[in-house]
């Protein structure tokens, strides 16, 4: 496959270059092997997607929504039918096995484009009605977005951020990560195909001083991020200058709570989803899995016996089931926490090491008897490193579980109904999960509470951060005034 992109950027329905940018190698994880070169954005080039999206945006803005919406679904369809390319693709950008990228990533970037393109011809206003006066409220675009987003999703990310800007009638600049800059062209190249008109769904490359030239301008309206907590706040914090609109999607450290009736099988399929997907590298993992002390030897002997049926090695083979990290980076900072946890008494029940060869390869790794004080129980690490602590009250546990700065997900395994909603209604998490884990469909609102972020993205919660009300008072009568 062709892994150089035909331009680094695709601006105003066309790629486009400037090799005087800072070059960025990108780099396959699996054999540490470059794969294309792209250039961040010079100032000229931002210049240039942020007046293009400006003036494209006010048409795009007048249509119906079901005009929108048609091209919306459309792109779906395309990609749909380019599933296998862009999963390929998806893999070379991050690493991650084919077996996930084929049902997991332009996928769930279709499925944004087919819900958001559904939804844009039924987005109104209200009547209100005041006597014999009445306001009506019309749902109008925020004008121009800027999206920002991390690696470690890179289709999906591009997706559910451009696909609810363009149902309400916005433009979008996407800035992806400079880790993985691939996949976001393909988006846009496919809606572009799909009939959007030019200007309305940019990409452009680069580190943070992009995203962060793009944050200031004076034209954005809105930001939505996903990144870490500490680049979400320089983010809030530069956006809230311009006092524009904000969607931040960031890090967790999320819980996962097994109770001793819990069906040990799915416990550990949770556990296993919810800690070595990606290898590790979702946001809303439940990287602290509270498991009651009666099951704690069976759930482990389980969960060891299951890990080594993990199938370690080319992403590209349809049967390997667990890839690379997604960088050197990346593989050395799980690495150095691994380190951590047993420098604090944590004891290392599976895995731990890193695999040799050039790829950017690690085991995955399981600790138990962490205690909550511990770095491998308090930090996001973002790899396949997962803690498991002991417990035997449920109140206990739930105060130790929300005993934390983030707030993205929560998990509970349990046979009993009650005691089942009773803790997912106590949890201070975005997204809680019973007897599941992981699951994001588009249906559903995804978010953080906490420094986990602020607002929602997918469903129609989405609407409300991509669109704003507008209300206009009818005077039915004679007005009268005190002079
Ligand atoms: P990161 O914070 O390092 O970078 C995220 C993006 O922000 C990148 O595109 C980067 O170039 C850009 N950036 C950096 N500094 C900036 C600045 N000052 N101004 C504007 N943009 C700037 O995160 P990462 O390492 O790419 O991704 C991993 C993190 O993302 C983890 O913390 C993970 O939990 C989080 N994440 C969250 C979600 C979610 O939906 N909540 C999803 C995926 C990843």
């Amino acid at each position: 496959m062709q892994t150089q992109p035909t331009a680094s950027h695709f601006i105003n329905g066309e790629y486009v270059e400037d090799t005087s940018g800072t070059p960025i190698d990108v780099i396959y994880p699996a054999t540490g092997e470059k794969i294309a070169t792209v250039y961040a954005a010079t100032p000229a080039i931002i210049e240039r997607a942020l007046s293009s999206a400006r003036a494209a945006q006010a048409a795009w803005g007048a249509m119906t929504g079901t005009q929108r919406g048609r091209i919306l679904r459309r792109a779906a369809d395309i990609m749909r039918e380019r599933n296998h390319d862009l999963s390929v693709l998806e893999t070379y950008d991050t690493g991650k096995p084919y077996q996930e990228t084929s049902v997991a990533d332009a996928t769930s970037g279709a499925d944004a484009l087919e819900y958001f393109g559904g939804i844009a011809a039924s987005l109104t206003g209200e009547h209100i009605q005041l006597g014999e006066d009445w306001v009506y409220t019309r749902r109008e675009p925020l004008g121009v977005c800027v999206g920002i987003g991390a690696w470690n999703y890179p289709t999906q990310i591009a997706c559910w951020k451009g696909a609810p800007a363009l149902a309400c009638g916005n433009s979008i600049v996407f800035k992806p990560s400079e880790t993985t800059p691939l996949c976001a062209l393909k988006v846009a190249e496919i809606l572009f195909e799909a009939g959007l008109p030019a200007g309305l769904y940019n990409v452009v490359q680069g580190m943070g001083e992009v995203g962060a030239a793009l944050v200031t301008d004076p034209r954005v309206d809105k930001v939505s991020l996903t990144g870490s907590v500490p680049t979400g706040r320089k983010v809030y914090a530069a956006a809230a200058e311009g006092i524009k609109h904000v969607t931040m999607e960031l890090g967790g450290k999320s819980p996962m709570i097994v109770f001793e009736d819990a069906d040990i099988e799915n416990a550990v399929s949770g556990a296993i989803l919810g800690n070595f997907y990606s290898s590790g590298q979702v946001c809303s993992n439940g990287t602290r899995v509270f498991v009651h002390t009666d099951i704690k030897e069976a759930f482990l002997s389980r969960l060891a016996e299951r890990l080594g049926t993990a199938v370690i090695g080319d992403p590209m083979d349809p049967a390997t089931s667990f890839g690379p990290m997604v960088s050197k980076r990346q593989l050395d900072i799980a690495l150095g926490y691994i380190e951590k946890g047993k420098a604090e008494g944590a004891r290392l029940v599976y895995g731990g090491n890193a695999i040799d060869g050039d790829g950017f390869y690690m085991q995955p790794t399981v600790f138990a008897d962490v205690t909550d004080d511990m770095s491998i129980a308090r930090e996001e690490i973002f790899g396949p490193v997962m803690s498991v602590l002991d417990f035997t009250d449920e109140d206990d546990v739930m105060a130790r579980a929300n005993d934390t700065e983030f707030g993205l997900a929560a998990g509970v395994f349990t046979r009993d109904l009650a005691r089942a909603h009773r803790v997912a209604a106590k949890f201070q998490a975005g997204t809680c999960y019973i007897n599941t884990y992981n699951d994001a469909p588009v249906e559903a609102p995804f978010g953080g509470m906490k420094n986990s972020g602020v607002g929602r993205e997918n469903s129609k919660a989405a609407i409300n951060h991509y669109s704003q009300l507008k209300s206009v008072y009818v005077r039915m009568c004679d007005l009268e005034a005190p002079f």
